[in-house]
Order: C-alpha cells, then sequence, then structure tokens
C-alpha cells in the first residue's frame, strides 16, 4: 500500500498548511486511509473508510498509479452475472448497466488501480474471468 500526496489542506487544530496523503487498498473489500502530520503544531490525523473515496483523493491515486480499465472474460450466464455484481458494486442503474453491457467485449470501466484489483477480485471469486489494463501507459 504506498502512500500518495493528495495535496495541500489544512490542519484541524491550528489552521496552517498541511501535506496531505493518501493510499487505497483491495484486501477483502476496498479500502482507503488519509492522513497527515502538522509541521507547525504537531497534530496528527489519521481517517479511513470503505468503498470509494472523495474525488481529490482518487485524483491523487490516478496520478500515482495510472487509469486502469477493467476487462470481462465471460459470455452468456457468467456474463449475466458479472454485470449484475458490478451493478451492485458500482451502484449503476438500468441505463447504465445497459451500456456497460454494450461494452462487455472491451473495457467496461475505467478506475483506479486498487479499485480494478478490488473488481478483479469481487468477480474472481463468483468465477467470473478478467483482467486488467493500464489505459495511460504511454504518460509514463
Ligand atoms: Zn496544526
Amino acid at each position: 500500500m504506498t502512500a500518495v500526496r493528495v495535496g495541500e489542506s489544512e490542519c484541524g487544530d491550528c489552521g496552517r498548511p498541511v501535506e496531505l496523503i493518501a493510499g487505497q487498498v483491495a484486501s477483502e473489500g476496498l479500502r482507503w486511509w488519509a492522513s497527515y502530520t502538522c509541521a507547525h503544531c504537531g497534530r496528527m490525523i489519521e481517517m479511513d473508510g470503505w468503498g470509494i473515496p472523495e474525488a481529490s483523493f482518487r485524483e491523487a491515486f490516478l496520478r500515482a498509479d495510472g487509469t486502469w480499465g477493467l476487462k470481462i472474460h465471460a459470455s452468456g450466464s457468467q456474463a449475466v452475472l458479472a454485470l449484475k455484481l458490478l451493478r451492485a458494486e458500482l451502484g449503476l442503474s438500468l441505463v447504465e448497466t445497459g451500456r456497460l453491457r454494450d461494452r462487455m467485449t472491451g473495457v467496461v470501466t475505467e478506475v483506479t488501480l486498487a479499485e480494478v484489483r478490488h473488481l478483479q477480485q469481487l468477480l474472481g471469486r463468483s468465477g467470473v474471468e478478467t483482467s486488467r489494463i493500464r489505459l495511460d501507459a504511454e504518460h509514463g
């Protein structure tokens, strides 16, 4: 689990600028954490949670580890099962699920590295074969 610099935030105690770092990991679910240590008053803060973190954290993870695409190698009932699992996990509407079904032969969703690992674990537990590809490899 690598720590990624999210950017500058404000110390909850003294209000001075602090450097916020965060990380994301797929291990029996999708988890994130964030922390800072205030260089001015010494205050240490740690936060964590489950699921998709707030946008500024995700942007930092995407910058650090790249943007990843999930591919599903399934047909018939396995493909239906994959859609059902993704719909529940990503909170998709029926329309969004329909769009996802239309993309089943390509990249179904573009997410962070930990998120794609999490989706692969989730689908893999139900026997759905998946792979991941890095979508922004050209940019380092
Ligand atoms: Zn402080």
